[in-house]
């Protein structure tokens, strides 16, 4: 059936047909609640009427002209996603990985503005930024490189969540220009780095001149219950990307940058055919206006410090369960055997759910999640997981 597409993914057998809110029916009619969100994208559900309306109409005045003109809905998209960020400046692009892509070559820029000449960027283990050449390389995981090498080099890696490993290899790097870390771990299985991380990172750019770019592609736009995950922290970064939810399903990116980093493209030296088309920009418009008008971030805080509440309480005492990781709408219930196989067993239950890095259950569900609809995904996560422990209990540990 699927003979001349490549075999890329490992997909779930099953066709989605069409979608309302949280719910999505497969082409047999079945229907599934969804808390993987297209992987973090679909942050308002599906077929959310603001932003279709936004799309139909944009698609009946003027879907692209290319940026050898202005386009009115890019520069509104840029004031409004630099407002939210604290950022200066906006380059769009077509998803994360050339968000990254462009926030790597304004790393490279910087460096060899100081005479830098081999510029290189600090990167973590356990890290995911895309898988592109640029950014693959940059991603602290070794299945994802295998058989692409040679990478591209000026990537410095040390361990996530660990502030002395960046000094020690401050030390003997006079060459760094940049550090790219994620501020929540997403593919790499839901990670909190301790409070003083990020802070701490944003003293070290200081002290030696480095831009501090931040991968907000799955934890920003209002996941965590901010509008980026470092705002938690009260640090401002010199580079945020952002992907994802930017336009709920409509492909489109953004490298926002701050203050010197904000200058350091000039005409010619970086581009896209389609970033920040009118089409993608006016869905990211209404994206914003929906999010802010009814107080979705707020609402993905809520939801989410409920649900974890409840999977600690209903989950915590079972041996197999490792640890409860999250905020707001972005939880990882890491079990301490490989569970892929959880995702099969979520599908036919009618429950939409991931597992990454091997033993996470990962839920990125929209924040438009009703009470009613929070409360399924948890009892039937809880129930998935219950018998799934049931299935292992004599499994030797
Ligand atoms: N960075 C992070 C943190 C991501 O989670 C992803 C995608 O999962 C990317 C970058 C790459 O984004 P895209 O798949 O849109 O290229």
């Amino acid at each position: 059936m699927s003979e001349h597409l490549m075999s890329t993914y490992a997909r779930l057998p099953v066709t989605m047909e069409r979608g309302d809110g949280a719910w999505l029916w497969d082409t047999q009619g079945n229907r599934y609640l969804d808390a993987l969100g297209g992987i973090a994208v679909c942050a308002l559900g599906h077929a959310h009427p603001a932003v279709a309306a936004a799309i139909g109409a944009q698609a009946g005045k003027l879907i692209h002209t290319s940026n050898v003109y202005r386009i009115a809905e890019q520069t509104r998209l840029s004031e409004r996603l630099c407002r939210i960020a604290g950022m200066d400046r906006a380059f769009f692009t077509n998803s994360g990985a050339e968000a990254n892509e462009a926030a790597i070559k304004l790393a490279r820029l910087a460096g060899h503005r100081r005479n830098r000449h081999e510029p290189h960027i600090i990167v973590m283990e356990g890290s995911f930024h895309g898988r592109t050449l640029a950014t693959l390389s940059a991603t602290g995981n070794r299945n994802i490189q295998h058989g692409f090498e040679p990478l591209v080099s000026g990537f410095l890696r040390v361990p996530y969540g660990d502030l002395d490993a960046v000094r020690r290899v401050a030390e003997s790097n006079p060459s760094i220009t940049a550090v790219l870390v994620e501020p929540m771990t997403g593919e790499g299985g839901i990670h909190i780095p301790p409070d003083d991380y990020l802070p701490g990172l944003r003293a070290l750019c200081d002290t030696h001149g480095w831009l501090l770019m931040l991968d907000e592609i799955q934890c920003g736009m209002g996941r965590t219950g901010r509008w980026f995950a470092h705002q938690h922290t009260g640090i401002r970064p010199d580079i945020v990307t952002v992907a994802k939810a930017l336009g709920n399903g409509v492909p489109i990116g953004a490298c926002l940058a701050a203050g010197a980093a904000a200058e350091l493209l000039q005409p010619g030296q970086h581009g896209s055919t389609f970033g920040g088309n009118p089409l993608a920009c006016a869905a990211a418009n209404a994206v914003i206006d929906t999010i802010e008008s009814h107080r979705l971030a707020a609402r993905a805080a809520a939801l989410g410090d409920a649900m974890q509440t409840q999977f600690v309480d209903r989950l915590g005492h079972l041996p197999i369960v490792k640890a409860v990781r999250g905020r707001g709408l972005m939880i990882g219930i890491e079990l301490t055997r490989p569970c892929g196989e959880l995702t099969t067993k979520a599908l036919a239950q009618g429950l939409l759910i991931n597992v990454t890095a091997g033993q996470v259950i990962r839920l990125l569900p929209p924040y438009i999640l009703s009470d009613e609809q929070a409360q399924a995904i948890v009892d039937g996560v809880v129930r998935l997981i219950e018998a799934f422990a049931a299935e292992h209990a004599a499994d030797p540990i």
